[in-house]
């Protein structure tokens, strides 16, 4: 029971002690009418709180951690026109976060250009008792050609080989594989989103992917890594740096993380195909 009540029950109390404990036993109908007020004050008591503690309830917002990739030092993979990963990814996080923020409560690992490493991205989402975390990024290669979407979800690392370069960061986690238990949810919900970038842009191609993606193994809740197509394909380059692109995107995902809380409980969900 919260602070805000102890006054109610001191003086409850007070009335019980002098009911229980005053010197005129003989006026029983006296007392019968103060133990009578004092059940009616208890129940006033107990109605008001559970009342209080439902507005609460009902006020509560899933909340969504987005992880735009990279960031400070660290820029991530450029394009030819010299825009970097980190410019890219913290834009469409603020894009996503605008999508969702009316229903849900959602917070972005880093605000602006600056460093955090994978273990504080997570950390952040775990403490935050978050029901999502996102990781955004936009690939890189030395070959022009490669491109499209990959939607990682974890899988620990010798259940399947990966064709896809992840992260490499090796900075040490002391939540080491505890993702583990999310992947189906992880997967589920990286099949959503397909699906809803799929219903918005015409032309996307992408693919699902399980692998030991580093800045996912410690997240204790779903969580997917979404590499946005690549800055080092001329052609994608061009399409992530138009804002209507960009909106797509973000409208996309937003949809698809709608969809993973309606159908989440249901079993839906199995009629979805990669
Ligand atoms: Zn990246």
């Amino acid at each position: 029971m919260s602070g805000h009540c102890k006054p109610y029950l001191e003086k409850i109390l007070g009335i019980c002690r002098c009911v229980l404990y005053g010197g005129n036993a003989g006026k029983s109908l006296v007392r019968w009418i103060s133990i009578s007020m004092l059940i009616s004050a208890l129940l006033f008591v107990f109605i008001r709180e559970a009342k209080a503690e439902r507005t609460i309830f009902d006020r509560e917002k899933r909340i969504i951690v987005l992880d735009p990739g990279h960031g400070g030092h660290d820029k991530g993979s450029r394009g030819s026109s010299g825009i970097n990963e980190s410019t890219v990814t913290l834009n469409l996080a603020r894009m996503i976060q605008a999508e969702l923020e009316n229903r849900y409560k959602v917070i972005l690992t880093r605000t602006d250009d600056y460093w955090i490493d994978v273990t504080g991205r997570t950390n952040m989402a775990n403490h935050l008792k978050a029901d999502l975390f996102i990781s955004l990024h936009v690939g890189g290669s030395f070959l022009h050609q490669v491109g499209g979407m990959t939607l990682f979800y974890f899988k620990p690392a010798g259940t399947e080989k990966t064709e896809k370069p992840i992260q490499n960061e090796t900075a040490p986690s002391q939540w080491e594989n505890i993702q583990k238990q999310y992947s189906e949810s992880g997967k589920f919900l990286a099949l959503l989103v397909k699906h809803c970038l799929l219903e918005q842009g015409k032309n996307l191609e992408s693919e699902i992917q399980g692998a030991p993606v580093k800045v996912l193994e410690g997240a204790d809740m779903p969580a997917i890594l979404i590499e946005l197509g690549y800055l080092t394909n001329p052609a994608e380059e061009k399409a992530l740096c138009e804002g209507d692109v960009r909106w797509i995107l973000a409208k996309g995902i937003a949809r698809g993380i709608d969809d993973f809380f309606k159908k989440a409980l249901s079993d839906s969900y199995i009629n979805l195909h990669e």
